[in-house]
């Protein structure tokens, strides 16, 4: 073959969360002894109410094609759930199920960008949005969040960022990696530009329910901003759904119709079964997540204390999600026990997945080449195991 392939796929990374689960999966397949903090994937089983609705979707044989919009009793029910836990008020037809939330945010900036558009994503970021961007004929444009203001964005940085060629930005809220969670009075802050400019917003709240300190808010909430926001959520972190992959969005119903058709065209829709389970998981409630964060809290506690340990410095304990986004760049110029250099995020979780079976995320796939990446969605035990993995790897480091 001599045809050139896509020229837009040529200009997109691979994922680094998909490629280091991915190799992690593998060598302990091979029998290999990997302690795998890589992805962000619960590791509890998916609650039995879940299985069994799907378990009664196969009996009864709903098994056929669905609209490309998913089934309406599942759509009535995200909108229920977005008027108690979010006082918003949308209709069946404003919401689209999608294949994972990953899909929902493809189908929102499929349907919003235009080539040369500038979508505005606050850094460090989730791996996915700027090569999905970018996919598109975008341009993404990074707002740097400080550490110091806990890698917020702020309201003037935002304006800044604006330009006439801005079509949306796209939030993260909690916040992967970096566990940020933005205030009602920030998100207002945010918003009044955001008005202000009338671009979009696209808003992944996919870790809503895992905020440890306050209330979680969703900017969509917030004046004037309902007109212009897609929300986008799923059941993969909440109910521990990450391989039925069901998510959804919310948006204005003229670019929910838009995203419908892009989905009767490209996917049709999610699995019939995965959605009556999703319907399983609304019926639940979110009770068991909220058990769960209360665990995901002490473990977040035990990875902040093991971790600043080994690295001798004081972390911020992360206000939600299930990351823990640690400065490693104090080590970066060591050398390792080979003699060579460590130079950068990338090589440093490499020695540590080769020399101590760790598997963690380099920073510099989440534009912060400072930091790495840790998950704390993973058992008791593996946590302990990858705080002496991670720390013999440093002590190593001359
Ligand atoms: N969202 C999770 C993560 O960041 C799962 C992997 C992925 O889809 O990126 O680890």
């Amino acid at each position: 073959m001599t045809k050139p392939l896509s020229n837009r796929t040529q200009n997109i990374a691979a994922s680094l969360t998909v490629a280091v689960d991915t190799l992690a999966k593998k060598l302990i397949a091979e029998g290999k002894d990997i302690v795998s903090l890589g992805a962000g994937e619960p590791d509890f089983p998916t609650p039995a109410p879940i299985c069994e609705a799907a378990k009664r979707a196969i009996d009864q044989g709903k098994t056929r094609y669905t609209a490309p919009v998913g089934i309406l009793e599942l759509r009535k029910k995200i909108c229920k759930k977005f008027l108690e836990e979010n006082g918003l008020n949308f209709m069946p037809d404003q919401i689209t199920v999608t294949s994972g939330a990953k899909h929902a945010v493809f189908n929102s900036l499929a349907a919003l960008v235009n080539p040369g558009d500038e979508v505005i994503i606050p850094a460090p970021y989730w791996v996915t949005y700027p090569e999905l961007v970018k996919w598109l004929g975008g341009v993404p444009v990074f707002v740097q969040g400080a550490r110091e203001n806990r890698f917020k964005i702020t309201a003037e940085q935002l304006q800044k960022a604006c330009s006439s060629k801005t079509k949306a930005i796209l939030m993260n809220n909690p916040c992967n990696p970096t566990g940020t969670v933005y205030s009602r009075s920030e998100l207002e802050a945010l918003a009044s530009v955001i008005v202000q400019n009338d671009i979009y917003c696209i808003s992944d709240e996919v870790y809503e329910y895992f905020v440890y300190e306050g209330e979680f808010t969703s900017i969509g909430s917030i004046d004037g901003m309902q007109e212009r926001t897609i929300i986008i959520n799923g059941f993969s972190k909440s109910f521990c759904m990450t391989g039925w992959r069901v998510g959804y969005d919310a948006s204005p119903l003229p670019i929910a119709k838009i995203i419908g058709k892009i989905q009767g065209q490209a996917t049709h829709h999610p699995s019939n079964i995965a959605q009556y389970a999703a319907i399983g998981a609304l019926d639940m409630g979110k009770g068991e997540s909220l058990k769960m964060r209360e665990t995901f809290r002490k473990r977040r506690d035990f990875m902040v204390k093991g971790i600043g340990e080994s690295l001798k410095q004081k972390i911020a304990a992360p206000e939600g999600a299930f990351y823990l986004f640690a400065p490693v760049s104090t080590v970066f110029g060591k050398r390792k026990p080979d003699g060579t250099v460590v130079k950068d995020s990338l090589e440093l979780c490499q020695y540590i997945l080769e020399s101590q079976g760790l598997a963690i995320v380099p920073g510099a796939a989440f534009g912060d080449d400072s930091c790495v990446r840790f998950s704390y969605a993973a058992s008791d035990e593996n946590l302990k195991q990858a705080c002496i993995r991670f720390n013999k790897a440093i002590a190593d480091l001359k």
